[in-house]
Protein backbone atom coordinates (compact mmCIF):
# COMPACT_ATOMS: atom_id res chain seq x y z
CA UNK A 1 0.00 0.00 0.00
CA UNK A 2 1.36 3.84 -1.02
CA UNK A 3 -1.19 5.77 0.38
CA UNK A 4 -0.08 8.73 1.30
CA UNK A 5 -2.12 11.06 2.23
CA UNK A 6 -3.09 8.49 4.73
CA UNK A 7 0.56 7.86 5.87
CA UNK A 8 0.27 11.98 6.59
CA UNK A 9 -2.93 11.73 8.28
CA UNK A 10 -1.59 9.60 10.73
CA UNK A 11 0.65 12.52 11.57
CA UNK A 12 -1.00 14.86 14.06
CA UNK A 13 1.39 17.74 12.68
CA UNK A 14 0.45 17.43 9.43
CA UNK A 15 -3.66 17.55 10.10
CA UNK A 16 -2.79 20.30 11.72
CA UNK A 17 -0.86 21.84 9.11
CA UNK A 18 -3.43 20.82 6.19
CA UNK A 19 -6.04 22.43 8.61
CA UNK A 20 -4.66 25.78 9.12
CA UNK A 21 -4.01 26.03 5.74
CA UNK A 22 -8.00 25.05 4.95
CA UNK A 23 -6.58 22.84 1.83
CA UNK A 24 -9.30 21.23 -0.01
CA UNK A 25 -7.68 17.65 0.05
CA UNK A 26 -9.56 16.11 3.70
CA UNK A 27 -6.90 13.98 5.29
CA UNK A 28 -8.35 10.63 5.85
CA UNK A 29 -8.26 9.67 9.44
CA UNK A 30 -6.62 6.60 9.95
CA UNK A 31 -9.13 3.64 10.95
CA UNK A 32 -8.90 2.06 14.66
CA UNK A 33 -8.70 -1.53 13.45
CA UNK A 34 -9.36 -4.50 15.22
CA UNK A 35 -6.88 -7.04 15.19
CA UNK A 36 -6.18 -10.88 16.56
CA UNK A 37 -8.52 -13.38 17.24
CA UNK A 38 -12.14 -11.73 18.84
CA UNK A 39 -12.63 -11.55 22.17
CA UNK A 40 -14.94 -11.76 24.79
CA UNK A 41 -15.57 -7.67 25.48
CA UNK A 42 -14.38 -5.77 22.51
CA UNK A 43 -15.99 -2.66 23.48
CA UNK A 44 -14.31 -2.74 27.44
CA UNK A 45 -13.75 0.42 28.27
CA UNK A 46 -16.11 2.47 25.46
CA UNK A 47 -19.52 4.17 26.17
CA UNK A 48 -22.61 3.57 24.52
CA UNK A 49 -25.17 5.76 24.22
CA UNK A 50 -28.81 3.78 23.25
CA UNK A 51 -32.03 5.61 23.05
CA UNK A 52 -35.23 4.57 21.21
CA UNK A 53 -39.14 5.90 20.03
CA UNK A 54 -42.01 4.76 21.11
CA UNK A 55 -41.75 1.31 23.42
CA UNK A 56 -38.33 1.09 22.58
CA UNK A 57 -38.93 -2.44 21.97
CA UNK A 58 -35.87 -3.63 21.05
CA UNK A 59 -33.83 -1.66 23.62
CA UNK A 60 -33.41 -4.80 26.08
CA UNK A 61 -31.66 -6.68 23.33
CA UNK A 62 -29.42 -3.74 22.39
CA UNK A 63 -27.97 -3.04 25.96
CA UNK A 64 -27.39 -6.95 26.77
CA UNK A 65 -25.72 -7.36 23.47
CA UNK A 66 -23.45 -3.59 24.05
CA UNK A 67 -22.97 -4.49 28.22
CA UNK A 68 -21.80 -8.08 27.24
CA UNK A 69 -19.17 -6.87 24.82
CA UNK A 70 -18.06 -4.77 27.55
CA UNK A 71 -19.53 -0.94 26.85
CA UNK A 72 -20.86 1.02 29.92
CA UNK A 73 -24.36 2.04 28.68
CA UNK A 74 -26.00 5.70 28.57
CA UNK A 75 -29.55 6.04 27.75
CA UNK A 76 -31.11 8.62 26.46
CA UNK A 77 -34.71 8.66 28.32
CA UNK A 78 -34.10 8.46 32.27
CA UNK A 79 -37.49 6.58 32.32
CA UNK A 80 -36.52 3.68 30.34
CA UNK A 81 -32.78 3.31 33.28
CA UNK A 82 -34.47 1.04 35.73
CA UNK A 83 -35.06 -1.38 33.21
CA UNK A 84 -32.32 -1.44 31.46
CA UNK A 85 -29.82 -0.95 34.52
CA UNK A 86 -30.85 -4.51 35.12
CA UNK A 87 -30.34 -5.76 31.93
CA UNK A 88 -26.56 -4.15 32.25
CA UNK A 89 -26.28 -5.33 35.55
CA UNK A 90 -26.44 -8.87 34.28
CA UNK A 91 -22.97 -8.13 32.63
CA UNK A 92 -21.54 -6.51 35.35
CA UNK A 93 -21.69 -2.65 33.36
CA UNK A 94 -23.02 0.19 34.68
CA UNK A 95 -25.60 2.34 33.23
CA UNK A 96 -26.67 6.40 33.84
CA UNK A 97 -28.25 8.78 31.96
CA UNK A 98 -27.36 11.15 29.54
CA UNK A 99 -28.72 14.26 28.59
CA UNK A 100 -28.34 15.70 25.21
CA UNK A 101 -26.18 18.46 26.64
CA UNK A 102 -23.73 16.28 28.02
CA UNK A 103 -20.53 16.97 27.23
CA UNK A 104 -18.74 13.59 27.17
CA UNK A 105 -17.57 11.23 24.00
CA UNK A 106 -19.64 8.38 23.72
CA UNK A 107 -18.18 5.85 21.24
CA UNK A 108 -20.92 3.73 20.27
CA UNK A 109 -24.64 5.79 19.53
CA UNK A 110 -27.41 3.24 19.46
CA UNK A 111 -31.14 4.15 17.87
CA UNK A 112 -34.11 1.89 18.18
CA UNK A 113 -36.17 3.23 15.64
CA UNK A 114 -38.36 -0.28 15.53
CA UNK A 115 -41.27 1.94 17.25
CA UNK A 116 -41.68 4.20 14.34
CA UNK A 117 -44.08 3.64 11.55
CA UNK A 118 -45.22 6.96 10.71
CA UNK A 119 -43.18 10.46 9.09
CA UNK A 120 -43.69 12.36 12.08
CA UNK A 121 -41.81 9.69 13.92
CA UNK A 122 -39.12 9.68 12.36
CA UNK A 123 -37.96 13.39 13.94
CA UNK A 124 -37.72 10.58 16.88
CA UNK A 125 -34.17 9.98 15.18
CA UNK A 126 -33.30 13.43 14.67
CA UNK A 127 -33.96 14.45 18.01
CA UNK A 128 -31.43 11.59 19.26
CA UNK A 129 -28.85 11.94 17.04
CA UNK A 130 -28.75 15.78 16.17
CA UNK A 131 -27.12 16.85 19.91
CA UNK A 132 -25.00 13.74 20.30
CA UNK A 133 -23.56 13.01 16.80
CA UNK A 134 -20.85 15.98 16.78
CA UNK A 135 -19.47 14.72 20.28
CA UNK A 136 -18.91 11.14 19.03
CA UNK A 137 -15.56 9.72 19.80
CA UNK A 138 -13.32 9.61 17.07
CA UNK A 139 -13.80 5.80 15.14
CA UNK A 140 -17.27 5.56 16.55
CA UNK A 141 -20.32 4.04 15.40
CA UNK A 142 -23.62 4.87 14.78
CA UNK A 143 -26.60 2.43 14.39
CA UNK A 144 -30.14 2.73 13.29
CA UNK A 145 -32.13 -0.64 14.09
CA UNK A 146 -35.56 -0.50 12.36
CA UNK A 147 -37.35 -3.22 11.45
CA UNK A 148 -37.82 -5.02 8.23
CA UNK A 149 -40.22 -5.04 5.93
CA UNK A 150 -43.39 -7.05 6.86
CA UNK A 151 -46.06 -7.99 3.81
CA UNK A 152 -48.83 -5.92 6.15
CA UNK A 153 -46.88 -2.92 6.36
CA UNK A 154 -48.44 0.35 5.62
CA UNK A 155 -47.13 1.92 2.10
CA UNK A 156 -46.16 4.84 4.80
CA UNK A 157 -44.15 2.42 7.72
CA UNK A 158 -42.26 1.13 4.51
CA UNK A 159 -41.30 4.61 3.41
CA UNK A 160 -39.74 5.00 7.30
CA UNK A 161 -37.98 1.46 6.75
CA UNK A 162 -36.21 3.28 3.83
CA UNK A 163 -35.78 6.63 5.41
CA UNK A 164 -33.62 4.98 8.08
CA UNK A 165 -31.42 3.53 5.50
CA UNK A 166 -30.70 6.71 3.88
CA UNK A 167 -30.59 8.73 7.43
CA UNK A 168 -27.45 5.96 7.92
CA UNK A 169 -25.76 6.39 4.81
CA UNK A 170 -25.96 9.95 4.76
CA UNK A 171 -24.99 10.14 8.61
CA UNK A 172 -21.97 7.89 7.64
CA UNK A 173 -20.69 10.55 4.90
CA UNK A 174 -21.07 13.59 7.33
CA UNK A 175 -18.92 11.52 9.91
CA UNK A 176 -16.41 9.50 8.02
CA UNK A 177 -13.74 11.98 8.36
CA UNK A 178 -13.24 10.91 12.24
CA UNK A 179 -12.66 7.39 11.07
CA UNK A 180 -16.66 6.73 12.43
CA UNK A 181 -19.37 4.27 11.18
CA UNK A 182 -23.07 4.25 10.24
CA UNK A 183 -24.97 1.51 9.87
CA UNK A 184 -28.59 0.48 9.74
CA UNK A 185 -30.42 -2.66 11.05
CA UNK A 186 -33.36 -4.16 9.68
CA UNK A 187 -34.88 -6.62 12.07
CA UNK A 188 -37.75 -9.31 11.11
CA UNK A 189 -40.16 -9.73 13.14
CA UNK A 190 -39.55 -13.44 15.08
CA UNK A 191 -35.33 -12.72 14.27
CA UNK A 192 -34.93 -10.27 17.44
CA UNK A 193 -32.73 -13.02 19.00
CA UNK A 194 -30.51 -12.94 16.14
CA UNK A 195 -30.01 -9.28 16.48
CA UNK A 196 -27.47 -8.96 19.54
CA UNK A 197 -24.12 -10.74 17.30
CA UNK A 198 -25.07 -8.68 14.78
CA UNK A 199 -24.82 -5.17 16.31
CA UNK A 200 -22.14 -6.29 18.41
CA UNK A 201 -20.19 -6.63 15.21
CA UNK A 202 -20.69 -3.56 13.95
CA UNK A 203 -19.68 -1.74 16.74
CA UNK A 204 -17.02 -3.70 16.56
CA UNK A 205 -13.19 -2.45 15.42
CA UNK A 206 -12.93 -5.38 13.14
CA UNK A 207 -15.65 -3.34 11.31
CA UNK A 208 -13.96 -0.93 10.61
CA UNK A 209 -14.33 -0.68 6.53
CA UNK A 210 -17.94 -1.25 7.21
CA UNK A 211 -19.53 2.04 6.60
CA UNK A 212 -23.46 3.35 4.94
CA UNK A 213 -24.59 -0.21 4.72
CA UNK A 214 -28.27 -1.70 5.54
CA UNK A 215 -28.20 -5.00 6.97
CA UNK A 216 -31.17 -7.38 7.00
CA UNK A 217 -31.58 -9.19 10.01
CA UNK A 218 -34.60 -12.58 9.57
CA UNK A 219 -35.66 -15.52 10.57
CA UNK A 220 -35.34 -16.93 7.07
CA UNK A 221 -32.66 -19.45 7.50
CA UNK A 222 -33.53 -22.38 10.35
CA UNK A 223 -31.78 -21.86 13.47
CA UNK A 224 -28.14 -23.52 13.96
CA UNK A 225 -25.99 -23.61 17.26
CA UNK A 226 -25.72 -21.10 19.86
CA UNK A 227 -23.41 -17.64 19.15
CA UNK A 228 -19.97 -18.08 20.57
CA UNK A 229 -18.10 -14.82 20.92
CA UNK A 230 -14.44 -16.16 21.25
CA UNK A 231 -13.47 -18.82 19.14
CA UNK A 232 -16.73 -18.74 17.33
CA UNK A 233 -14.89 -21.33 14.67
CA UNK A 234 -14.12 -23.66 16.92
CA UNK A 235 -14.19 -27.32 15.17
CA UNK A 236 -15.48 -25.86 12.21
CA UNK A 237 -13.69 -26.96 8.59
CA UNK A 238 -13.54 -24.15 5.91
CA UNK A 239 -12.14 -24.39 2.43
CA UNK A 240 -10.98 -21.07 0.68
CA UNK A 241 -10.68 -20.55 -2.53
CA UNK A 242 -7.47 -18.17 -3.79
CA UNK A 243 -6.07 -18.35 -1.03
CA UNK A 244 -2.22 -17.69 -1.74
CA UNK A 245 -2.36 -14.19 -1.52
CA UNK A 246 -4.32 -10.69 -1.01
CA UNK A 247 -8.32 -10.87 0.45
CA UNK A 248 -8.30 -14.84 0.61
CA UNK A 249 -5.06 -15.50 2.39
CA UNK A 250 -6.40 -12.28 5.20
CA UNK A 251 -9.42 -14.68 5.09
CA UNK A 252 -7.62 -18.25 5.46
CA UNK A 253 -5.69 -16.12 8.24
CA UNK A 254 -8.93 -14.90 10.28
CA UNK A 255 -10.51 -17.85 9.86
CA UNK A 256 -8.02 -20.28 11.20
CA UNK A 257 -7.71 -17.71 13.92
CA UNK A 258 -11.47 -18.54 15.38
CA UNK A 259 -10.29 -21.94 15.37
CA UNK A 260 -11.35 -23.18 11.71
CA UNK A 261 -9.39 -25.96 9.86
CA UNK A 262 -8.56 -24.51 6.53
CA UNK A 263 -8.06 -25.89 3.13
CA UNK A 264 -6.31 -23.20 1.18
CA UNK A 265 -6.75 -23.52 -2.24
CA UNK A 266 -4.91 -21.90 -5.02
CA UNK A 267 -3.54 -22.91 -8.43
CA UNK A 268 -0.14 -25.21 -9.09
CA UNK A 269 1.93 -22.68 -10.01
CA UNK A 270 1.05 -20.65 -6.52
CA UNK A 271 2.53 -24.11 -5.19
CA UNK A 272 4.91 -22.47 -2.73
CA UNK A 273 2.68 -19.53 -0.99
CA UNK A 274 -0.17 -21.39 -0.56
CA UNK A 275 1.63 -24.18 1.19
CA UNK A 276 3.16 -21.56 3.68
CA UNK A 277 0.46 -20.27 4.82
CA UNK A 278 -1.25 -23.90 5.18
CA UNK A 279 1.89 -24.21 7.40
CA UNK A 280 1.77 -20.91 9.07
CA UNK A 281 -2.09 -21.42 9.89
CA UNK A 282 -2.00 -24.89 10.92
CA UNK A 283 -4.38 -26.02 7.60
CA UNK A 284 -4.06 -28.02 4.42
CA UNK A 285 -2.97 -26.69 0.66
CA UNK A 286 -4.84 -27.91 -1.68
CA UNK A 287 -3.30 -27.10 -5.22
CA UNK A 288 -5.43 -26.66 -8.50
CA UNK A 289 -7.42 -24.58 -10.59
CA UNK A 290 -11.09 -24.06 -9.50
CA UNK A 291 -11.99 -23.76 -13.25
CA UNK A 292 -10.79 -27.18 -14.46
CA UNK A 293 -13.21 -30.35 -14.63
CA UNK A 294 -11.95 -32.11 -11.84
CA UNK A 295 -11.65 -29.64 -9.60
CA UNK A 296 -15.19 -30.48 -7.75
CA UNK A 297 -14.53 -34.18 -7.60
CA UNK A 298 -10.56 -33.19 -6.22
CA UNK A 299 -12.25 -30.31 -3.13
CA UNK A 300 -14.80 -33.92 -2.22
CA UNK A 301 -11.68 -35.87 -2.10
CA UNK A 302 -9.55 -33.41 0.37
CA UNK A 303 -12.74 -32.80 2.08
CA UNK A 304 -13.01 -36.56 3.03
CA UNK A 305 -16.30 -37.80 4.98
CA UNK A 306 -16.13 -35.03 7.19
CA UNK A 307 -16.91 -32.24 4.60
CA UNK A 308 -16.65 -28.72 5.15
CA UNK A 309 -18.78 -26.09 7.37
CA UNK A 310 -17.65 -23.05 5.23
CA UNK A 311 -16.95 -22.24 1.50
CA UNK A 312 -15.60 -19.13 0.46
CA UNK A 313 -15.46 -18.48 -2.91
CA UNK A 314 -12.56 -16.47 -3.45
CA UNK A 315 -10.76 -16.70 -6.36
CA UNK A 316 -11.52 -13.85 -9.12
CA UNK A 317 -9.89 -12.58 -12.00
CA UNK A 318 -10.23 -9.13 -13.64
CA UNK A 319 -9.32 -8.88 -17.87
CA UNK A 320 -10.66 -5.47 -18.49
CA UNK A 321 -11.34 -4.15 -21.40
CA UNK A 322 -14.60 -2.33 -23.18
CA UNK A 323 -16.61 -4.64 -24.69
CA UNK A 324 -16.16 -3.79 -28.15
CA UNK A 325 -12.57 -4.59 -27.98
CA UNK A 326 -13.06 -7.45 -26.01
CA UNK A 327 -11.68 -10.96 -26.71
CA UNK A 328 -13.85 -14.05 -26.58
CA UNK A 329 -11.12 -15.74 -24.30
CA UNK A 330 -11.05 -12.50 -21.96
CA UNK A 331 -14.79 -12.82 -21.50
CA UNK A 332 -14.52 -16.32 -20.76
CA UNK A 333 -12.02 -16.84 -18.58
CA UNK A 334 -13.82 -14.36 -16.62
CA UNK A 335 -16.85 -15.92 -16.40
CA UNK A 336 -15.27 -19.32 -16.11
CA UNK A 337 -13.14 -18.13 -12.95
CA UNK A 338 -15.60 -16.34 -11.43
CA UNK A 339 -18.77 -17.28 -11.52
CA UNK A 340 -18.89 -20.53 -13.52
CA UNK A 341 -16.61 -22.66 -11.28
CA UNK A 342 -18.26 -21.12 -8.27
CA UNK A 343 -21.50 -22.72 -9.11
CA UNK A 344 -19.93 -26.25 -10.27
CA UNK A 345 -18.03 -26.74 -6.60
CA UNK A 346 -21.36 -25.63 -5.16
CA UNK A 347 -23.05 -27.90 -6.89
CA UNK A 348 -20.72 -30.99 -5.80
CA UNK A 349 -20.56 -29.71 -2.44
CA UNK A 350 -24.36 -29.43 -1.41
CA UNK A 351 -25.91 -32.87 -1.53
CA UNK A 352 -23.72 -33.98 1.43
CA UNK A 353 -20.43 -31.98 1.39
CA UNK A 354 -21.39 -28.93 3.05
CA UNK A 355 -22.46 -29.18 7.05
CA UNK A 356 -25.85 -28.47 7.54
CA UNK A 357 -25.64 -25.12 9.79
CA UNK A 358 -22.74 -24.27 6.94
CA UNK A 359 -22.32 -21.18 5.17
CA UNK A 360 -21.32 -20.10 1.43
CA UNK A 361 -19.72 -17.18 1.08
CA UNK A 362 -19.05 -15.76 -2.22
CA UNK A 363 -16.55 -12.09 -3.16
CA UNK A 364 -18.62 -10.11 -5.03
CA UNK A 365 -17.65 -6.54 -5.83
CA UNK A 366 -19.06 -2.90 -6.01
CA UNK A 367 -18.57 -3.43 -9.59
CA UNK A 368 -21.34 -5.96 -9.66
CA UNK A 369 -23.07 -3.35 -8.06
CA UNK A 370 -22.68 -0.53 -9.92
CA UNK A 371 -21.30 -1.87 -13.05
CA UNK A 372 -17.51 -0.21 -14.48
CA UNK A 373 -15.87 0.85 -17.53
CA UNK A 374 -14.17 -1.61 -19.19
CA UNK A 375 -15.97 -4.80 -16.84
CA UNK A 376 -18.59 -5.93 -18.70
CA UNK A 377 -17.15 -9.76 -18.01
CA UNK A 378 -16.34 -8.75 -14.61
CA UNK A 379 -19.24 -6.67 -13.47
CA UNK A 380 -21.75 -9.19 -14.55
CA UNK A 381 -20.01 -12.17 -13.17
CA UNK A 382 -19.95 -10.68 -9.70
CA UNK A 383 -23.43 -9.38 -10.41
CA UNK A 384 -24.37 -12.66 -10.94
CA UNK A 385 -23.23 -14.22 -7.41
CA UNK A 386 -25.38 -11.47 -5.99
CA UNK A 387 -28.55 -12.91 -7.60
CA UNK A 388 -27.09 -16.67 -6.90
CA UNK A 389 -26.76 -16.50 -2.90
CA UNK A 390 -30.03 -14.62 -2.89
CA UNK A 391 -31.76 -17.94 -4.52
CA UNK A 392 -29.41 -20.14 -2.58
CA UNK A 393 -30.71 -18.70 0.81
CA UNK A 394 -34.15 -19.67 -0.29
CA UNK A 395 -33.10 -22.99 -1.55
CA UNK A 396 -31.03 -23.75 1.84
CA UNK A 397 -32.73 -21.90 4.69
CA UNK A 398 -34.11 -25.32 6.02
CA UNK A 399 -30.78 -27.07 6.62
CA UNK A 400 -29.66 -23.41 8.23
CA UNK A 401 -27.00 -22.96 5.70
CA UNK A 402 -26.40 -18.80 4.89
CA UNK A 403 -25.40 -18.42 1.75
CA UNK A 404 -24.63 -14.60 1.42
CA UNK A 405 -21.85 -12.17 -0.74
CA UNK A 406 -19.66 -9.56 0.00
CA UNK A 407 -18.91 -7.16 -2.34
CA UNK A 408 -15.50 -5.14 -1.47
CA UNK A 409 -14.76 -1.80 -2.65
CA UNK A 410 -11.45 -0.42 -3.43
CA UNK A 411 -9.11 -2.93 -1.26
CA UNK A 412 -5.35 -2.53 -1.62
CA UNK A 413 -4.46 -5.66 -3.13
CA UNK A 414 -2.25 -6.43 -6.19
CA UNK A 415 -5.55 -6.33 -7.94
CA UNK A 416 -6.11 -2.82 -7.47
CA UNK A 417 -2.41 -1.51 -7.19
CA UNK A 418 -2.50 -2.72 -11.00
CA UNK A 419 -5.07 0.63 -11.69
CA UNK A 420 -3.40 3.51 -12.99
CA UNK A 421 -2.49 6.11 -10.61
CA UNK A 422 -5.72 8.79 -10.66
CA UNK A 423 -8.25 6.07 -10.94
CA UNK A 424 -6.40 4.27 -8.37
CA UNK A 425 -6.71 7.45 -6.16
CA UNK A 426 -10.19 8.04 -6.90
CA UNK A 427 -11.38 4.63 -6.07
CA UNK A 428 -9.71 5.45 -2.49
CA UNK A 429 -10.91 8.52 -1.93
CA UNK A 430 -14.63 8.55 -3.52
CA UNK A 431 -15.64 7.19 -0.12
CA UNK A 432 -16.96 7.93 3.41
CA UNK A 433 -13.57 7.23 5.00
CA UNK A 434 -11.70 8.71 2.26
CA UNK A 435 -9.65 5.64 2.21
CA UNK A 436 -9.05 2.48 0.70
CA UNK A 437 -9.62 -0.76 2.92
CA UNK A 438 -7.33 -3.59 3.39
CA UNK A 439 -7.64 -7.38 2.66
CA UNK A 440 -8.04 -7.97 6.69
CA UNK A 441 -11.42 -5.57 6.79
CA UNK A 442 -12.99 -7.76 3.90
CA UNK A 443 -11.45 -11.30 6.01
CA UNK A 444 -13.08 -9.78 8.82
CA UNK A 445 -16.22 -9.35 7.37
CA UNK A 446 -16.01 -13.09 6.15
CA UNK A 447 -15.26 -14.23 9.61
CA UNK A 448 -18.28 -13.08 10.97
CA UNK A 449 -20.46 -14.15 8.22
CA UNK A 450 -18.81 -17.58 8.85
CA UNK A 451 -20.04 -17.47 12.74
CA UNK A 452 -22.64 -18.85 14.22
CA UNK A 453 -23.79 -15.08 15.33
CA UNK A 454 -24.59 -14.43 11.62
CA UNK A 455 -27.32 -16.54 11.50
CA UNK A 456 -29.70 -13.99 10.74
CA UNK A 457 -27.94 -12.87 7.63
CA UNK A 458 -28.71 -14.87 4.70
CA UNK A 459 -28.88 -13.65 1.00
CA UNK A 460 -27.39 -10.74 1.68
CA UNK A 461 -24.85 -8.52 -0.14
CA UNK A 462 -22.40 -6.79 2.66
CA UNK A 463 -20.75 -4.18 1.45
CA UNK A 464 -16.85 -3.76 2.68
CA UNK A 465 -15.90 -0.74 1.17
CA UNK A 466 -15.64 2.36 3.59
CA UNK A 467 -18.84 3.57 2.00
CA UNK A 468 -18.06 4.02 -1.75
CA UNK A 469 -19.91 6.41 -3.39
CA UNK A 470 -19.66 4.07 -6.43
CA UNK A 471 -23.22 2.29 -6.52
CA UNK A 472 -24.49 3.46 -2.89
P1 LIG B 1 -5.67 -11.34 -5.95
O1 LIG B 1 -5.42 -11.31 -7.40
O2 LIG B 1 -4.72 -10.67 -5.02
O3 LIG B 1 -5.87 -12.87 -5.47
C1 LIG B 1 -6.74 -13.75 -6.15
C2 LIG B 1 -6.28 -15.17 -5.91
O4 LIG B 1 -7.12 -16.05 -6.67
C3 LIG B 1 -4.84 -15.40 -6.37
O5 LIG B 1 -4.10 -16.04 -5.36
C4 LIG B 1 -5.00 -16.29 -7.59
O6 LIG B 1 -3.94 -17.20 -7.79
C5 LIG B 1 -6.30 -17.02 -7.27
N1 LIG B 1 -6.90 -17.54 -8.50
C6 LIG B 1 -7.16 -16.87 -9.64
N2 LIG B 1 -7.64 -17.71 -10.57
C7 LIG B 1 -7.70 -18.93 -10.00
C8 LIG B 1 -8.08 -20.22 -10.47
N3 LIG B 1 -8.52 -20.40 -11.72
N4 LIG B 1 -8.02 -21.26 -9.61
C9 LIG B 1 -7.55 -21.11 -8.34
N5 LIG B 1 -7.16 -19.91 -7.86
C10 LIG B 1 -7.23 -18.84 -8.68
O7 LIG B 1 -7.17 -10.75 -5.74
P2 LIG B 1 -7.84 -10.04 -4.47
O8 LIG B 1 -7.78 -8.59 -4.69
O9 LIG B 1 -7.39 -10.64 -3.21
O10 LIG B 1 -9.39 -10.43 -4.74
C11 LIG B 1 -10.01 -11.56 -4.17
C12 LIG B 1 -11.47 -11.57 -4.56
O11 LIG B 1 -12.10 -10.35 -4.15
C13 LIG B 1 -11.68 -11.67 -6.08
O12 LIG B 1 -12.80 -12.49 -6.33
C14 LIG B 1 -11.96 -10.24 -6.48
O13 LIG B 1 -12.72 -10.17 -7.64
C15 LIG B 1 -12.71 -9.72 -5.27
N6 LIG B 1 -12.63 -8.26 -5.13
C16 LIG B 1 -11.44 -7.62 -4.89
C17 LIG B 1 -11.42 -6.23 -4.77
C18 LIG B 1 -10.17 -5.45 -4.47
O14 LIG B 1 -10.25 -4.23 -4.36
N7 LIG B 1 -9.01 -6.07 -4.31
C19 LIG B 1 -12.59 -5.50 -4.91
C20 LIG B 1 -13.76 -6.18 -5.18
C21 LIG B 1 -13.77 -7.55 -5.28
Amino acid sequence: MNDLLLMLGKSPAARNVFGALKLPIPLPEPLARGDGAWTARPLEGATALVGGAGAGELLPIITGALAEAGAAILVDDPARVATLREVAQAHARPVGTDSADATDRAQVLVFDASGIDTVDGLRAAYEFLHPRLGRLARAGRVVIIGRERAASDSAQANAVRAALVGLAKATAKEIGAKGATANCLAVARGAELRLAPVLRWVCDPRAAFVTAQPIAVTARAAAAGRPAYVRPLDGKVAIVTGAARGIGRATAQALAAEGARVVCLDRPEDSKDTSELAREIGGTALLLDVTAPDAPAKILEALGDRGADIVVHNAGITRDQTLARMKPEHWDAVMNVNLAAVVRITDALLPKALRDGGRIICLSSVSGIAGNVGQTNYSASKAALIGYVDALAQQLAPRAITANAIAPGFIETRMTAAIPMMIREAGRRLSALGQGGLPEDVAQAISFLASPGAQGITGSTLRVCGGALIGA
